[in-house]
């Protein structure tokens, strides 16, 4: 286990740290000084936890997935609903902390970058909350994408700001957040969406994600009778719900802990978003990490279903984790992660957001090996409502390859198929 003296500050061991231009050295200092002060306040604490219980919904609960547990052969599948959470995903529990974080700062003016939106649309609803003021940038391809929810953030009052610079997607987005925040820092605090970036975010975002994690803790003591599973696993983006469920259980051997990123559609570069997977060492957007490049240190184009996990470097602490063997990384391919879609969807009646499915299928493939009364936590990190088209594009295309190779029987839906393996034969 790490020792805490063993650490530099605002570092995960050789990772994170603070590369930045120099004008934002100061403002950084300045955050770290704030968000130290008011974690320790009692206030602040309650303030926060008084929102996230009668605002955003918490504590979400852990539900134990019956049917999908015996489809699976009898481990038992709990899922942390932050599904149910206002705005439909974890993105709402750092919002919230950061938007109160730049209130106390005095701040009146917040900024964000998205990627499929949902951290946008977090973001604009705290900042809605709160009265602030609230821009946020998003790539141009992102726009077209996700178009919904470019409205959303807009009917909730919130300026949306077109990139088109670079790739138009969120590693572009963030550069044009970061040369706002440059600019504005005097009235303006960045809330940046995952554990990412310049110390202090990576530290910050996790802390507010933890409670994902501490309420399991109590959930799982209460409902199952031991305050740890056999198993743990979240999807991985940049990694702050999984880090939220993982810190409740970094210190409790017995639970073997999986982070799952991007397997896409290959293993080359471009492909996926796996950073373990073909990553290096290296630098992207203030902190040192895991990134995906190329032999001349050119970051790397990144392909997932899911928005949220197509990010080319992952969360510092991450990298640790990994590097120490605590936490295990695999990658799941977008085929895997829309049979698990349709998984959860034919057995318990939920759709996961595509990010939340990697996690799922990850499971799926352990659920077999594992004894029944296994006890195996997944984090649901959000709902799929916006995924819907991505989904039925998907299968729309994989069956109009599967009937020009096949003779018969191509155009049964993967619900269908599903059904079968869940049921046991045509019924
Ligand atoms: C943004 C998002 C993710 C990925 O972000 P992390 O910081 O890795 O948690 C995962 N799931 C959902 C539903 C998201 O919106």
């Amino acid at each position: 286990m790490r020792k805490k003296s063993d650490q530099r500050p605002g570092y995960f061991g050789p990772y994170g740290g603070r590369f930045v231009p120099e004008t934002l050295m100061a403002p950084l200092d300045e955050l770290a000084r704030s968000y130290d002060k008011v974690s320790r306040q009692r206030k602040f604490q309650r303030r926060l936890k008084d929102l996230l219980t009668n605002y955003a919904g918490r504590p979400t609960p852990l539900y134990f997935a019956e049917k999908l547990s015996s489809a699976l052969g009898g481990v038992r599948i709990l899922l942390k609903r932050e599904d149910l959470l206002h705005t439909g995903a974890h993105k709402i529990n750092n919002a919230i902390g950061q938007a109160l974080l730049a209130q106390s700062m005095g701040k009146e003016r917040v900024i964000a970058e998205t990627g499929a939106g949902q951290h946008g649309v977090a973001t604009a609803t705290a900042a809605a909350l709160l009265g602030q003021t609230c821009t946020v940038y998003m790539g141009e391809v992102d726009m077209r994408r996700q178009h919904l929810n470019v409205e959303r953030m807009r009917l909730l009052g919130a300026e949306v700001i077109q990139v088109d610079s670079g790739s138009r997607t969120l590693k572009d987005a963030i550069n044009e957040a970061l040369r706002d925040w440059v600019t504005n820092v005097r009235t303006t605090h960045y809330v940046l969406g995952s554990v990412l970036g310049p110390d202090p975010y990576p530290r910050m975002v996790r802390d507010f994600q933890k409670v994902i994690g501490q309420e399991t803790r109590r959930q799982l003591r209460k409902q199952v009778g031991q305050d740890w599973p056999h198993l743990a696993v979240a999807c991985v983006g940049g990694g702050s719900n999984s880090i939220g469920l993982f810190s409740a259980f970094l210190e409790e051997s017995r639970t073997r802990l999986i982070g799952v990123e991007a397997g896409g559609f290959g293993q080359d570069l471009g492909e996926h978003a796996a950073r373990f997977q073909g990553g290096r060492p290296g630098v992207l957007h203030g902190t040192k990490t895991m990134v995906l490049q190329d032999r001349h240190g050119q970051i790397a184009t990144t392909h997932s279903i899911s928005a949220g996990l197509d990010y080319p470097a992952i969360g510092p602490e991450h990298a640790l984790l990994h590097e120490e063997g605590r936490v295990e990384y695999t990658a799941v391919s977008d085929v895997e992660a829309i049979e698990a879609f349709h998984l959860l969807a034919a057995t318990e009646g939920i759709l996961p957001a595509l990010e939340s499915a990697h996690a799922i299928a990850e499971a799926v493939k352990h659920a077999r090996h594992l004894s029944p009364k296994k006890i195996v936590v997944i984090n649901l990190s959000g709902r799929g409502d916006k995924d819907v088209e991505s989904v039925l594009d998907f299968d729309a295309d994989k069956n109009k390859s599967e009937s020009k190779s096949r003779e018969t029987g191509a155009d049964r839906h993967p619900a269908e198929t599903w059904k079968n393996v869940v049921w046991g034969g045509d019924r």
